[in-house]
């Protein structure tokens, strides 16, 4: 245990954290030259093409302290003693000064996706190692993802060794004299203990790799206890079922262990067991403080958690004094809180959907789906994420891997409606004191899930803590933005000369659509933005419902803000009669609150003829018999409801609504 290091690197994305990572692949001579790729532990493709983490992939390194040396030694034959000075000088501590300087050391170096939608993900990872490289771009300067991820190693305990990234290029040597300074603050040390390395030419790379060593702790657990493992991943092989990502806390565990996990009580065996060298290389043991993973066997991914502890049955026949073990702290469910209808493109490939989705939810359980039937979209699925990024990925998937591009709905926040009682007497009981009766609550994942007005008493709404980072000059900007999101600006704080960091809290629901990219333009890229979920509010809220002749599309319904309402209601209808073909009789389009309308176009008859029926204001009854027949006509030809609207449509018109 004492020549086992675990640790993380954290960054703002794009700061550098893979590229790091891969110097430190080559330093430890973990990868073959001739294997060699570059953001090797970024596995998708997708996070190739993009340049983001999504899927952490850990790795174990082998790292000999006295080749440090011993590389400057052959290069400089004749000043050997000079250069190794100099190394050791460089260094900040002599190699001899390491406890176990001849020996080998295991270099655990966990991954972590870089976004807040993952940030339970990542708050795992953190619980599986001792210590953290954060890392700065000199030319960025802090982030708010910088700051989101500090926060969270804190409160883990984690040592934190700070470094600044990419000083290969072109920045002010005052800026970054600044940034040393705030770093230090931020992580409690001195300016000059801050390492400057550039990821890209390996500057200053083993350095910070032996302060890896010498300043991050060694695991401590257990040794000879009960097995406590952490689950901080998994990853899905067709063949041995669940791989669950595991860093032993207390004890051993062995090929052919009986395991248990504890909050999903799944029982197993463990088929094999071995480290990430960084592909799955079997070892047949894993020790306390050692970080590898097992081979479950196990084909549901929801039995297999992030946050689980894996234990170990001690016979053959029963689960002998497991009561008598702890779970490791801090397991949460996978909570999705954004939530969207997909429908297949066209009806027949629904069964495809079905099967793409199944698979990607064995390298992804936090993702939630169940079927849901349209009206006009047709049969479809509810989605659930855990946040907006978490949906791209999954869309983009679908679209890379299995050539599907379905119709997605605007995205929802989970609302929980609290309900009058069912008996109508304590109801009219509650109306009357004027105190809402905390009544039963309803989880709303779908607008058509809301109960009319009269049997709520209000309606809360997820809202959010958020961080923004942002140039001074873009501020006034940035405050503009938030109250028109609804949000409600806090604390400001200068952190850098120019930057200023923004304490805010706002509901979810603002922040899902496109708070990002109006972020993104309203500071012409500069700001960065982070989040986490503070709680649910009561909020002023309505459903919006879309009615074409007569009908209330579903799909079109929304939970708003009442304020919204109408310019919302209006946009939308309006949208609607540019986009729709004209029918060949006068269709009106509505938007409703409750019964009430509220906004109404009408979209004239494309033939006279028809239109005809209408014009003199007349005769209601014939009029919708008509309507009645050709909906007939229509649904013989296997058309949804009276009016003919193509999924693009609802593409169109939940775009220009956002
Ligand atoms: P991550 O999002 O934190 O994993 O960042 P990446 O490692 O993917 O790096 C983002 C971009 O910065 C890539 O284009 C890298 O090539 C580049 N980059 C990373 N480190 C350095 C560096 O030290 N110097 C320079 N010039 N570019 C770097
Ligand atoms: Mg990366």
């Amino acid at each position: 245990m004492d020549k086992i290091r675990n640790f993380v690197i954290t960054a703002h994305i794009d700061h550098g954290k893979s590229t790091l990572a891969d110097r430190f692949l080559e330093e430890t001579q973990t990868i073959q030259k001739r294997d060699f790729r570059n953001q090797f532990l970024d596995q998708m493709d997708l996070e190739r093409e993009r340049g983001i983490t999504i899927k952490l992939q850990p790795v174990r390194m082998i790292y000999h302290p006295q080749a440090l040396n011993s590389k400057h030694e052959i290069r400089n034959k004749s000043q050997t003693q000079n250069s190794k000075l100099e190394t050791e000088e460089n260094l900040g501590f002599r190699v001899s000064d390491l406890e176990f300087s001849n020996s080998e050391y295991i270099l655990n170096l966990v991954d972590t996706p870089g976004h807040v939608d993952f940030s339970y993900e990542v708050s795992r990872s953190l619980a599986a190692v001792e210590g953290a490289i954060i890392l700065v771009d000199v030319t960025q300067g802090i982030q708010a993802q910088t700051l989101a991820n500090l926060h969270l190693c804190q409160k883990q305990g984690l040592k934190i060794i700070g470094a600044v990234n990419k000083v290969d290029m072109d920045f002010s040597r005052d800026f970054l004299i600044d940034l040393k300074q705030k770093i230090g603050e931020l992580i409690d040390c001195r300016p000059d203990e801050i390492f400057e390395v550039s990821a890209k030419t390996g500057k200053g790379v083993k350095e910070l790799l032996a302060a890896v060593v010498k300043n991050i702790p060694a695991p401590r657990g257990n040794v000879s206890g009960d097995l406590r493992a952490l689950v901080f991943d998994s990853a899905y092989d067709a063949y041995k079922g669940v791989i669950a990502y595991v860093r032993v806390v207390d004890g051993k565990l062995q090929k052919n262990d009986r395991l248990k996990f504890f909050v999903t009580n799944a029982g197993t065996e463990a088929l094999e067991v071995g480290v990430f060298k960084p592909k799955l290389t079997p070892t047949g043991i894993l020790q306390t403080g050692e970080i590898g993973y097992i081979a479950t066997g196990i084909k549901d991914p929801n039995l297999v958690r992030v946050g689980d502890t894996v234990i170990k049955l001690k016979s053959q026949i029963s689960n002998l004094k497991i009561e008598d073990i702890k779970p490791l702290p801090g397991y949460k469910e996978p909570q999705p809180v954004v939530f969207v209808n997909f429908y297949p493109e066209d009806a027949n490939k629904f069964g495809l959907l079905e099967a793409a989705l199944e698979k990607l939810k064995l390298n992804d359980a936090s993702l939630r789906f169940s079927r849901e039937r349209q009206e006009v979209l047709g049969q479809g699925f509810r989605l659930g994420f855990l946040g907006t990024l978490h949906l791209e990925i999954v869309k983009e998937r679908l679209k890379r891997e299995y050539g599907l591009d379905p119709v997605v709905t605007i995205p929802t926040v989970l609302y929980k409606a609290i309900l009058k009682s069912g008996l109508p007497g304590s109801a009219r009981l509650a109306e009357a004191s004027g105190v809402a009766q905390a009544g039963e609550t309803k989880d709303i994942f779908s607008p058509n899930d809301l109960p009319t007005p009269d049997k709520i008493i209000e309606i809360k709404e997820p809202w959010i803590l958020g961080e923004i980072i942002s140039p001074n000059d873009y501020l006034s900007g940035v405050l503009s933005l938030i109250q028109y999101n609804r949000g409600i600006a806090g604390e400001i704080s200068n952190i850098s000369e120019k930057n200023v960091l923004l304490n805010f809290s706002m509901p979810l629901s603002e922040i899902i659509l496109d708070f990002y990219d109006k972020l993104k333009s309203v500071s012409q890229g500069y700001a960065s933005l982070s989040y986490e979920i503070l709680d649910w509010q009561k909020g002023d809220l309505v459903r919006l419902d879309i009615l074409v002749a007569g009908e209330k599309i579903d799909a079109f319904s929304r939970i708003i803000p009442k304020e919204k309402s109408y310019s919302l209601g209006k946009l939308t209808i309006e949208k609607l009669k540019e986009i729709l073909s004209r029918e060949v009789f006068p269709v009106a389009i509505q938007a409703a609150i409750g019964g009430d309308i509220i906004a109404r176009v009408t979209m004239p008859a494309l033939k006279k003829k028809l239109g005809d029926f209408g014009k003199n204001g007349g005769d209601r009854t014939r009029k919708m018999k008509l309507w009645k027949k050709q909906k007939e006509g229509k649904k013989r030809l296997g058309q949804f409801g009276k009016v003919n609207l193509p999924p693009s449509v609802f593409f169109e018109v939940f775009k220009a609504t956002k």
